[in-house]
This record gives C-alpha cells, structure tokens and sequence, in this order.
C-alpha cells in the first residue's frame, strides 16, 4: 500500500466499538460515526475522527466499514452515505441483514464507482474485544483482497466465500446452528433440571460425550448464574431467524425446526427479554416447564 487509506467505521454497539477500537489501535485513520454520538466520542477521545452523519464519513474515508443492527438501519446509514462517498471506496458491512437487500445496495453503490461486500461475523463481543472475530465476505474479489489486510486486524479467520449475498447466506447457516444449539440446550437441562439432577452434572457429562459442544460450554455457566447481559441480543438471533426463514421461502427449503426456534425466540422477546443474551431464550422453556436451570433447590424437588 503506498499512501494510507483513511478508514471510516459506522454503528458502534456491542460489536462495533470494539472493532472500530482494534482499527485505532493498529494505528489507522479512522472517523467514526454512531447514531447516539455518546459511543463515537468515546472513540473520538482514542483519537478517531467523529463525524456527524454517514455521508460525512463517506466524504472523510476510502473504506467504510458498517455494523448496525438490521436490513432497515443498514438501508438508511447507506441513503445517508451514498451521498458522501466518493467512486473507488469500498462499503463493507459486517451487519447481519437480508442477502436480497444487500445484493441491492450493492448494485445502487456500483453505480457510484463504489465496492460493496457483505461481511458478517462470527466471534460475538469476546471475539470483537480480542481481535479474534470470523469473517465471511462475499462480493468482488479484488475489493475483498483489497479490505482483507483491515479485516485481519479486527479478526482471525477470513473467508472470501463468493458474489454478493454469499457471506450472509453463510452466516445465516452459522447462527441457524447457533440458534437451534441454544434450543437444544434448552430442552436437554430444563428437562435433566425437572428431573432433579445437577445441570453442572449433565455438562460434564456431556463434555464428556459427542453431544459436547462449544457454544454450549459457553453459554450454560451464564444460565447457572443467571447472567443475561446481552452479548449477541436476543432480538438481534431473532431477527436473524426471520432472515433465515424468508431466505428459506424464496429458496423453497423446508427449515421446520428453524421455524419453531423463531417462535420460541420471538416469545422470549415478547416476555421483555429482547435486549438480553440470546441464551436468555431458555428463560421461555423455563416458564413452561415451571423450573429454572440453576443449582438452587427447585419446588417440588429435593
Ligand atoms: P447493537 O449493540 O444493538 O448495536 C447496533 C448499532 O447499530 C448501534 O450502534 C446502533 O446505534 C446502530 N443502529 C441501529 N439502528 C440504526 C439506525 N436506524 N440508524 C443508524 N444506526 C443504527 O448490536 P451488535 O450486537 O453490535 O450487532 C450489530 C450487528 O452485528 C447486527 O446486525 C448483529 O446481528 C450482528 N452481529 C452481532 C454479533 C454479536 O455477537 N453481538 C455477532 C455477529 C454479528 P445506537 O447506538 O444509536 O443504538
């Protein structure tokens, strides 16, 4: 790279901020910008540029990178930026929306001379913290290889896997998993709890079997400690189970247990528990079944 590239990061929630942190850290130019302007001037005081509206970082930066919550707030920062950036930018969006709609905005950037490549990711808060995060990108090959060295300071593993769309099919694969994974748990210890046994138990035993699983291991402590606090929001796994189904429709595949999950889901964030951790969709099962997944004596059982 012969003169720097002046870099620019849009939506700085729970995964953004610490993105957008990795990128200042590395020593990159960066402006910022962030709908409630609190969490850019945090990053403003680490030395990033604060911008007032997307279009102002479009005007400030070659390559944007975007991490907003859903398909409608990625459609309205990129209306905003279309009219700030200038042809030969790359827009790369690490949100997780509708592939339709963002092989759509990747035509309206085209038409400006600007690149515009999905890339979701995989990693959640911890991973964003440690630089450790999963990248899936799909659009052009040469604006992926031309964004990959950034990538590679806020992730480890980065997967160019196709066209536009491509990496967000990808991801919904992955959280599908992650989702259902979440709901096995659900039903596995809800029902080893009912039954009386130590959910501390039934992990080891599981860690000990081909039923063990990482996400699992992770999430289950949160649960016995009753801490919800949002590391990936349940409103946002339920948002990406919609994704999941309205991609399914349009492919004309059956995901029957994907549906169940999204109902499942969507009654937690109906219960109030939209804002808190994904695994919080538990707390659903729980209700139904009268019993909470915790070493604390249940009623009705020694
Ligand atoms: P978050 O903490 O809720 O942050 C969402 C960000 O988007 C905030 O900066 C928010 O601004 C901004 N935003 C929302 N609506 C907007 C709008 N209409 N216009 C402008 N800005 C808007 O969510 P997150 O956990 O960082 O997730 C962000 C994206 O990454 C989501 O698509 C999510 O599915 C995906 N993702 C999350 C994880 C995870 O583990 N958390 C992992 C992989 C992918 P305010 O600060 O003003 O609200």
């Amino acid at each position: 790279m012969s003169q720097p590239e002046q870099l620019g990061f849009i939506g700085l929630g729970i995964m953004g901020s610490p993105m957008a942190e990795n990128l200042l850290k590395a020593g990159h130019a960066l402006t910022v910008y962030n709908r409630s302007r609190a969490k850019a001037e945090a990053l403003g005081e680490r030395g990033a540029t604060v911008a007032n509206s997307p279009a102002e970082v479009g005007r400030r930066a070659q390559i944007i990178f975007l991490c907003v919550g859903d398909t409608q707030a990625v459609e309205e920062v990129c209306g905003s930026l279309l009219q700030g950036v200038a042809p030969g930018a790359v827009v790369v969006d690490s949100s997780t929306i509708s592939p339709d709609a963002s092989r759509e905005l990747a035509e309206q950037f085209r038409e400006r001379g600007v690149s515009f490549l999905d890339a979701p990711c995989t990693g959640s808060k911890s991973g964003a913290s440690s630089a450790t995060l999963t990248f899936m990108v799909g659009g052009e090959k040469e604006a992926f290889d031309r964004v990959q060295p950034y990538l590679a300071v806020m992730g480890k593993k980065i997967f160019h896997v196709g066209g536009h769309g491509a990496g967000l099919q990808v991801k919904l694969t992955q959280n599908l998993i992650g989702a259902l994974t979440v709901e096995a748990m659900a039903e596995g210890f809800v029902l080893a709890r009912k039954a009386g046994i130590s959910p501390t138990l039934v992990l080891e035993v599981l860690q000990a079997s081909v039923a063990r699983n990482p996400l699992i291991e992770a999430k289950l402590p949160l649960v016995l400690e009753r801490r919800f606090d949002a590391q990936f929001s349940l409103k946002w796994m339920h948002k990406d189970l919609t994704l999941m189904l309205e991609s399914a429709r349009r492919l004309e595949v059956p995901l029957p247990a994907t549906a169940l999950v999204h109902e499942m889901f969507g009654a937690g964030v109906a219960m109030g528990y939209g804002e808190q951790d994904f695994v919080s969709a538990i707390r659903v099962l729980e209700t139904m079944a009268g019993v909470e997944v915790t070493e604390s004596p249940q009623p009705g059982n020694s």
